[in-house]
């Protein structure tokens, strides 16, 4: 079958950097375009951005011309957005208008009312929202979205949990890496021996999109998950990685051995898929008294792979533990190459 081919927006960026990689040798879809700001269009890849991941620099793409954001000149049928807010609010509909199949990091769209905002393990029905979208809208195209890195976090344990027994009220709070501002993004005069307890935005985008992921799709619209969440969002001296330490009120109070048991039994929607970039489980439950840690851990299954431990009781609430993800895979690059992957066994592209 031959491949995809697709057009990566904010190409010179954290994220985007992160999706060239990916793509490079992906085996449904193939870069066509490379695009970002008008400051960098017209410059090669190599000219327009700084290179910053392990492996071969700029993917072997160091030569290709970066173009605008405008789907008269960078269309393919499918995009990976890694814009900026801003920028994704004009851009993305734009793709979508023209025919496009949108897979974004931004939160731009996140919590409209027909948008999907996926964690494909969690609710891959959710997709079929892509029909009430084109319907509304009138596109051709779609935009589908991913959920905020430190959201995506705490549904690897919220998430099996909520379905293993139902979730009644969370407690997270975050420790930020620093990756997660984009680059530069925090001076290190600010990010060193520090912790900056303020992340504009952040904690609002955890409680809602949990809610809306965790919720039921029923007659076109999602009824978003009734639990109580409450999140203090906090910047750490971190690289790549968010760590959250989480107490849960689950329905029926299941002790710590009968949570463990759930998380690990936790059989995905992408089960029996064979999409190429999940891990090989959504959650990984760690029982050393020190783990996860995000130097040692986040890379786990190419940083797919979202990992708890020191799951013990919690007299407040019942239930406690830590969670650990790589943010700008599991909680950007990664997702959105996984929700296309879905659209794509699904039929949707
Ligand atoms: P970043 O490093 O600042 O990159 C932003 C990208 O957007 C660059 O390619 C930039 O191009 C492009 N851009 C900016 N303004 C533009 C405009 N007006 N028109 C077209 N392109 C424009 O940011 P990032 O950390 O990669 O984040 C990208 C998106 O993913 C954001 O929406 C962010 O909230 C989201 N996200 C990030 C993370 C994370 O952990 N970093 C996690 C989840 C979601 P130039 O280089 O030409 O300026």
């Amino acid at each position: 079958m031959s491949r995809i081919p697709v057009t990566v927006l904010g190409a010179t960026g954290v994220v985007g950097q992160r999706f060239v990689r990916r793509l490079a040798n992906h085996p449904s879809f193939e870069i066509a375009h490379l695009a970002a700001s008008e400051r960098s269009a017209g410059k090669t890849y190599r000219e327009a951005c700084d290179w910053r991941l392990p492996g071969e620099p700029y993917a072997g793409l160091g030569d290709r011309v970066i173009e605008p954001c405008d789907p008269k000149i960078s269309f393919s049928p499918l995009a990976f957005s890694a814009l900026d807010n801003s920028a994704a609010r004009e851009v993305e509909p734009a793709f979508a208008a023209s025919g496009c199949v949108v897979f974004s990091n931004a939160s731009a769209f996140r919590m409209e009312e027909d948008v999907p905002l996926l964690v494909p393990e969690l609710n891959a029905e959710h997709l079929a929202l892509i029909e009430v979208q084109r319907r509304k809208r009138g596109w051709k195209g779609a935009i589908v979205t991913n959920p905020n890195c430190t959201t995506v976090v705490l549904l690897g344990a919220l998430g099996p949990l909520h379905r293993a027994f139902g979730a009644e009220a969370v407690s997270v709070v975050s420790m930020q890496a620093l990756s997660g501002a984009g680059y530069p993004g925090v001076s290190s005069l600010d990010a060193l021996s520090n912790v900056i307890p303020y992340i504009g935005g952040e904690e609002e985008k955890v409680e809602t999109e949990s809610r809306k992921i965790l919720g039921k799709l029923e007659g076109g619209r999602v009824i978003e998950a009734p639990i109580a969440i409450s999140a203090q969002c906090n910047r750490v001296p971190v690289i790549d990685g968010h760590t959250e330490a989480v107490s849960l009120r689950l329905k029926g109070a299941p002790s710590p051995d009968d949570a463990l048991a759930a998380l690990e039994s936790f059989r995905p929607d992408t089960a029996g898929l064979s999409l190429p970039t999940a891990p090989e489980r959504f959650v990984r439950v760690r029982r050393e008294p020190d783990r996860p840690q995000p130097r040692r851990d986040v890379e786990e299954g190419d940083g797919m792979v979202l990992q708890v431990g020191r799951l013990r009781a919690c007299p407040l609430f019942g239930l406690k533990l830590i969670v650990l993800g790589h943010n700008t895979e599991r909680g950007a690059a990664g997702a959105s190459v996984l929700n296309a992957e879905l659209a794509l066994a699904r039929g949707w592209l």
